[in-house]
């Protein structure tokens, strides 16, 4: 998708709902999952010495487990050389489908919303902390998010309350956000880990060199800013130098915001290989899969 210069924080939402249009359009109804669709967009990247990855930015939707059951997402994971994939869901439990099947391949990440109006109103929900703590007690789950969120609510008690519960349980938050909402957040929890989503609201290298710099705990999925990496499939020069500099700290996503994107899979994972494999293999390789088996601590088989 096309991904627009994001300046302002009206822009920001405007991007956040385009996001989102896809997946309130359908309704969760009886699940269709035909043997018959798996094989038609069952397709992989190109074949050969494709380099694993390790994906930390997936959604598998009610609405998408209406078109695509558990195995098929399994499958075309596999078939694209995916070594893990951090996967949340609306609803929150839905993920469990994929994990229950693949409990190696899928780390389920622990979505609030179970609604698509929720995702406007969570920070202000007094009733959600108690309902991540109690889920989170009782599940597999290795990581918080994706939760939006903007300057004006950085304050939420909600939001720091959230990131209290996550960080106590060492588990990474994924946060779709502006700038000032980093700030706020390590200034309360200072010991937290936050993978900040699409490289934050303002994707600029000197704005996220400098909020490394910064936040040792903050890392980076560039999922989604595939154009701005590599225009027209060439490393930006600027990208190139930030992605050598802290070749630690970044990790990629496909980032299934909407059904369609699952069909279009094989084609984003080939685009992220293609500027991943301008760079140097060690820190192509990192920032493929290495930076996220590190985060999450799971064992990946290469
Ligand atoms: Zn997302």
């Amino acid at each position: 998708m096309a991904v627009r210069p994001l300046i302002v924080n009206r822009y920001t939402r405007d991007y956040c709902h385009s996001l989102s249009a896809g997946m309130v359009a359908t309704s969760p109804t009886r699940p269709r999952w035909p043997a018959l669709m798996v094989a038609s967009w069952l397709s992989a990247a190109p074949a050969g010495a494709a380099p694993p990855l390790f994906d930390v930015h997936l959604h598998y939707n009610a609405e998408d487990a209406v078109h695509h059951a558990p195995e098929t997402i399994i499958a075309q994971l596999q078939a694209n050389r995916l070594l893990a994939a951090v996967v949340t869901s609306r609803p929150p439990e839905q993920v469990l489908q994929l994990h229950a099947r693949a409990p190696g391949l899928i780390l389920p990440m622990l979505g609030v919303y179970r609604t698509p109006a929720d995702k406007a109103t969570w920070m202000d929900d007094p009733d959600l902390p108690e309902r991540v703590e109690q889920t989170l007690a009782d599940g597999p789950w290795r990581a918080v998010g994706e939760l939006h969120l903007f300057t004006e609510d950085r304050r939420s008690p909600v939001f720091l309350r959230i990131v209290e519960l996550a960080t106590a349980r060492g588990l990474p938050l994924q946060l779709h956000c502006d700038p000032a909402v980093i700030d706020t957040l390590f200034e309360q929890v200072p010991e937290a880990t936050v993978i900040w989503a699409h490289a934050g609201a303002y994707p600029y290298p000197p704005l996220l060199r400098d909020y490394l710099q910064r936040y040792p705990g903050l890392y980076i999925d560039l999922s989604v800013r595939d154009q701005r990496i590599a225009p027209n499939g060439q490393l930006d020069p600027e990208w190139e130098l930030l992605l050598l500099e802290y070749s630690q700290r970044f990790m990629v996503g496909v980032d299934t915001y909407r059904t369609e994107r699952w069909h279009g899979f094989a084609e984003v994972v080939s685009q992220i290989r293609s500027w991943l494999d301008q760079l140097p293999d060690e820190v192509s390789s990192a920032i493929a899969y290495r930076n996220a088996a590190r985060l999450f601590r799971q064992r990946v088989d290469n």
